[in-house]
Order: C-alpha cells, then sequence, then structure tokens
C-alpha cells in the first residue's frame, strides 16, 4: 500500500533544503539496573565513580580539541559548560552522600541525581537554563556509560548521506556531525537559542526542531524532505512535491551562482549612488560567512553573544583578542562594535538580575551598562585597544535620550583617560555611534546628532515600541509591520537629522535585508545597510539594479500613503520591474508555504 505524504511543522533553526533517507538517532536515556550493594562495596562504587567522571573528562576535553581544529575555539569552549558539570562539587557531593545513605550501585544513584537536577532547570522559565539542563544529560549519558562500559552510538559513521531524526540531540552530537554525511537534522524538542541550533547554523546543517513527537512516527530509511527555510518537513513525500523541491533547490543554486558574480563590486546604483553594504555577526567565526557573501565590512557585532553560554563574565583581554580577530579579517573594511545589549529576551544566568515584567522595557542594555560600570568599562578598554587597527567604530545600544548618551561619552572620556596614564595605545579619534531604536531617540535624533559620529537605526526594536508590539510574540506577528507609515516617518526623520549635522546613517535591523523594504530605505538615503550576512547578495543585486533617481521617487511616494499594505505593494511592483528573477524565487516560496498550510487545514 501506498504511504501518504505527510507534512509537519516546526522551527526553522538553520536554513536550505535536504532530501534525503532518515537515521534514527537514539538519544534515549539508557535504562540503568538498580543493584543494592553493601557496606564493603562503597570504596569501591566511589572509585569506580571517580574513574567515570575522569574518562569523561578526556572524552570531553578530546571534543573540544577536534572542533578546535574543526570550528575554531569559540564554539570548542561551548564544552566548558559540560566540564564544570563534571566538576560541581554540589552533584559529586550528592552523589556520595546518596551512595552511602542508599546503598544501590553508583550508576543507579548518579542517575537518580542527574533526573533531579534536570527536573529543576527544566521547571526554570528561562530559555538559557532551561538549555543547560541538555548539558548535563549529555555529560551524565557520557558518564553512565563510562560507568556500564557500553559504548556511545555516534553520528560519524552514517553509512550513507542521511537526515538525522532525534528526540533531541545534545550539542556534542551535533558539533561532531560529519558534514558530508549529515545532510540535516531534525528533533522532536529544541528551540532557536540551544547549543544545537547555533551548531547547525554554524556548520550551515539545514535544521527543523520543535517537531513533537516526529522522530518516534519516522521509520529508519524512509524519504524525507527537510525545509529549514520555512521549519517544515514532509515525510513520504509524493512524486510531484519531490520534483519541485528539488527544482526549488536547483532554481536557489542557479540563482546564487549568478549573485556570487557580485561578491567583489560595490553597492553601487545604476546612475552611480553608492552606499555601504555590511553585514551583521553575533560571534568572531561569523566572519566567514560575511566575507564568503561580499558583504564590506560589519554594521552590528552583537557582543553579547560573547558573554552567553559560560559562567563568568569574559576578560579584558578575551574582548581585545576577539574584536582585534574580527578587525584584522574584515580589513580594509570596517566593524562597528556594539556595546552589550543585555535585557529584552538575552539574559545572562550568573549576573542574578532581577526577573522583570516587561524585559524589552527594562533595566537593559546602555541603561544596564551605565549601572554596571565595572562590566562596561572592561568592554570600553578592550574596544579601544582594538581600535589601533582603524577599521573599529563602537556603538552604544537603546539609546533613549540626550542625557543617557551624554553619560556614556563621559564613560568612554574616562577609560581612554584610564589608558592614557597607562600609557595603552588606542585611536583617539574613534568613530562613536548610537543606535536609534527607540521612537524617543528618533524623534530627538538632531539633538543626539551633535554627540556622535554615526547612528545606527535598530528597526528590530524601533518597530516593536512604535507600534506596542512585541517583538518575540508570534501571536501578534502580523502587527509587526516594518511598512507602517509611522515607522518609515521615523526612519525617515532620523535620516534627516543625521545629514542636517553633517553625520553618515545606516540600518542594522533584520527590515534593511528585506528586498522590497531596502528599495525604499535607498530612497529615503540611507548611507549604509547592515544584513545578515546571506541577505547581502540579494540587497547588492537590487541596489546594482535600479536608478538612485527612482528609489528617491519611491519613497516620497510611499511617504504619501496610509497603510503598510498600500506601501509594501508599491515596493514589491518595482522590485518586479528592476529583479523579476528575484521576484520570482519568492513567490514560488510564498505558494508553496500556501499550499503547505491549506494541506494542513484541508
Ligand atoms: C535592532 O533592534 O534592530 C537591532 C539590530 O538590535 P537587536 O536585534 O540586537 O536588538
Ligand atoms: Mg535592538
Amino acid at each position: 500500500m501506498k504511504t501518504k505524504e505527510k507534512s509537519y511543522k516546526g522551527i526553522a533553526v538553520s536554513p536550505g533544503i535536504a532530501i534525503g533517507k532518515v537515521f534514527i538517532f537514539d538519544s534515549s536515556e539508557d535504562s540503568v539496573v538498580q543493584r543494592p550493594i553493601s557496606e564493603e562495596d562503597l570504596p569501591k562504587e566511589i572509585a569506580r565513580f571517580e574513574d567515570a567522571l575522569i574518562a569523561t573528562r578526556r572524552e570531553i576535553l578530546n571534543i573540544q580539541r577536534q572542533i578546535s581544529q574543526k570550528l575554531d575555539v569559540e564554539h570548542a569552549q561551548i564544552f566548558n559548560a559540560h566540564l564544570m558539570v563534571l566538576e560541581d562539587r554540589a552533584l559529586i557531593e550528592e552523589v556520595i552522600k546518596r551512595l552511602e545513605k542508599d546503598q544501590y550501585n553508583v550508576e543507579y544513584v548518579f542517575q537518580q541525581v542527574i533526573k533531579k537536577y534536570c527536573e529543576i532547570f527544566s521547571q526554570i522559565n528561562d530559555e538559557y537554563l532551561k538549555e543547560r539542563s541538555s548539558d548535563i544529560r549529555d555529560v551524565s549519558r557520557r558518564v553512565l556509560h563510562n560507568l556500564t562500559g557500553k559504548k556511545r552510538e555516534d553520528l560519524v559513521h552514517l553509512p550513507e548521506e542521511m537526515i538525522v531524526a532525534a528526540y533531541d540531540l545534545s550539542p556534542s552530537d551535533t558539533a561532531l556531525m560529519h558534514k558530508e554525511r549529515v545532510i540535516g537534522f531534525v528533533t522532536d524538542i529544541g528551540s532557536k537559542t540551544s547549543h544545537t541550533a547555533i551548531m547547525a547554523r554554524s556548520l550551515e546543517i539545514p535544521a527543523v526542531v520543535g517537531l513533537h513527537d516526529l522522530s518516534s512516527r519516522l521509520k529508519m530509511g524512509e524519504t524525507i524532505i527537510l525545509d529549514g527555510n520555512r521549519g517544515v518537513v514532509i515525510v513520504n513525500p509524493s512524486k510531484s512535491t519531490l520534483a519541485s523541491y528539488k527544482q526549488e533547490r536547483q532554481k536557489v543554486v542557479v540563482f546564487e551562482n549568478k549573485l556570487a558574480v557580485l561578491k567583489d563590486l560595490t553597492a553601487k546604483t545604476l546612475d552611480g549612488h553608492e552606499i555601504t553594504l555590511s553585514a551583521n555577526i553575533e560571534m568572531p567565526e561569523d566572519i566567514h560567512s560575511v566575507l564568503e557573501h561580499g558583504a564590506h565590512g560589519v554594521g552590528l557585532y552583537r557582543t553579547e553573544f560573547f558573554y552567553m553560554n559560560r559562567s563568568d563574565l569574559p576578560t579584558e583581554e578575551e574582548h581585545f583578542k576577539a574584536y582585534q580577530e574580527v578587525a584584522k579579517k574584515v580589513w580594509p573594511h570596517d566593524v562597528i562594535v556594539r556595546t552589550l545589549d543585555l535585557g529584552g529576551d538575552k539574559f545572562l544566568s550568573h549576573l542574578e538580575i532581577p526577573r522583570e515584567m516587561n524585559p524589552f522595557l527594562g533595566w537593559r542594555a546602555i541603561r544596564f551598562c551605565l549601572e554596571r560600570l565595572d562590566i562596561f568599562k572592561v568592554q570600553l578598554r578592550a574596544i579601544l585597544r582594538a581600535s589601533t587597527s582603524r577599521n573599529i567604530k563602537l556603538m552604544y545600544p537603546m539609546i533613549s535620550g540626550l542625557d543617557e548618551l551624554i553619560r556614556a561619552n563621559e564613560v568612554l572620556k574616562d577609560v581612554k583617560g584610564e589608558l592614557k596614564k597607562e600609557g595603552v595605545p588606542f585611536n583617539d579619534q574613534v568613530e562613536v555611534g548610537a543606535m536609534i531604536e527607540i521612537p524617543s531617540a528618533a524623534l530627538t535624533a538632531d539633538v543626539l546628532a551633535k554627540h556622535v559620529d554615526f547612528f545606527s537605526i535598530g528597526t528590530n526594536d524601533l518597530i516593536q515600541y512604535s507600534l506596542a508590539v512585541d517583538r518575540v510574540n508570534e501571536k501578534i506577528a502580523h502587527l509587526y509591520q516594518p511598512a507602517h507609515p509611522a515607522v518609515l516617518r521615523l526612519i525617515q526623520m532620523v535620516i534627516e537629522a543625521a545629514h542636517e549635522a553633517d553625520i553618515w546613517v545606516g540600518m542594522c535591523g533584520e527590515m534593511a535585508g528585506d528586498p522590497a523594504m531596502a528599495l525604499i530605505l535607498l530612497g529615503l538615503g540611507l548611507d549604509e545597510l547592515s544584513t545578515s550576512p546571506s541577505a547581502v547578495p540579494e540587497i547588492k543585486k537590487i541596489i546594482r539594479s535600479v536608478h538612485f533617481s527612482v528609489v528617491q521617487q519611491l519613497a516620497r511616494e510611499v511617504l504619501s500613503l496610509t497603510s503598510a499594505q498600500e506601501i509594501e505593494r508599491k515596493a514589491v511592483k518595482l522590485l518586479t520591474e528592476i529583479a523579476p528573477e528575484l521576484i520570482m524565487l519568492h513567490q514560488e516560496r510564498a505558494k508553496r508555504r500556501k499550499a503547505l498550510k491549506r494541506k494542513k487545514t484541508g
């Protein structure tokens, strides 16, 4: 009997399309027997436990070494969290105490203690801490294997190119995936911020997570389509679905090859108006993708990721090395290092920041830094020291008004004074900018412009604050409208204020990477657009296909319109005229998305 095609919707965490056979990876907990032991067995059990901890430590150090070679030191450091679990005195003492009290074999006692730990972590309402329970599970599995002597199944020896399906994947499973054989993965649980998702993106393996119980429904060897762009998995695809996905994959490849020709060209319109097209990064290793996609520099380096996934604060030296490395790699282009933007949806568990009712309106970014000068100054010192490369700029996030900006500049001046006193070299002329991402900053941009060298508009936040629409709440996602007339007016106001004050103005929010919106932004007169690295070729293509006078006219027209829909229609119309190939690709994706929705609801 022929099985029917079925599609499942999850969370897209790493883009790309993979078509292939499924490899079911059993990542479930191993069952451990419960065996009573005698008083005399206790020292032997404790010694076995210690040996297993040492062996596991050796294994993890080995994994770290492999990852440093395969990826880089930064990724390898993710496993510091695993090492910390192994060295956790409280955990080790609890195991020994229970061993002595309950007198059962050590693997059983260890598993019970770990279960308790994981339960506590998974109940905490904090994405980061929740994810830590998967680190603990990962380490404990290794310890158990070392105690029982069973060998752990791994993913490096797949018989052919396959898509891995699992209930969950640990960061170590993912990091060691052999890219040639694992062409994608799907998991039942997971989130965009998990280490596993971060690894998948870095390794450029398409991935969909959060698929509920899919791994238990799949059969080893059956064919699936993994659509990492839309977060969809299609099981037993029909001939026509397969054909259309293969066609899409082919079209994307052909189109990307065409775009690749633009790599070394500038973002210049047909009539010679040139802007800077740069890219956003989260970690130094993202530079590879920035260069590969032909971006001219880094318009936003989100440094808060540097503080995450660790239990201590980065040292001045660590900051310095990271900034220096990025600056060296993007030379002769610039890198804009944004100072710590903690809060909102980005937390550090170990800093004990109190929980807030409205974290996006709370103690975040520059507000936090101006109170925690100990943390802020370390970063400023490092940025200044790295600025001797002459291609580093510094930028403050979440500036809401003049007082804050003046205060931040004063702290910077103090830090410069300290460095001068110590005889430490830095670039005294380092350009300093402010992100304009709060309506109050946009409305007072003329005042702020007198105190900085540039602005960068952060639309991700500017849209949520001006429209009162939480940027991470999927329920009201339809109200999050970049083309809303209010948003465009604020952007126009910021550009005019900047140019009036003779400073340049860019945009590093996601809006800059939207092909239709980019036409309006170009016409409004932005001097720089900074997008995700993969969006750069498309945006460059659009800019090179249009006359500046035409987009200026478009900008004038849309500013007089009253609805986001009308504005979008106008921009898409122009996009269709100047880049029909690109619009076809986007339309096909939208069509497929609609068709999938119909199939699901029908
Ligand atoms: C923004 O708000 O547009 C921005 C670029 O910053 P982030 O997304 O990091 O808040
Ligand atoms: Mg922001």
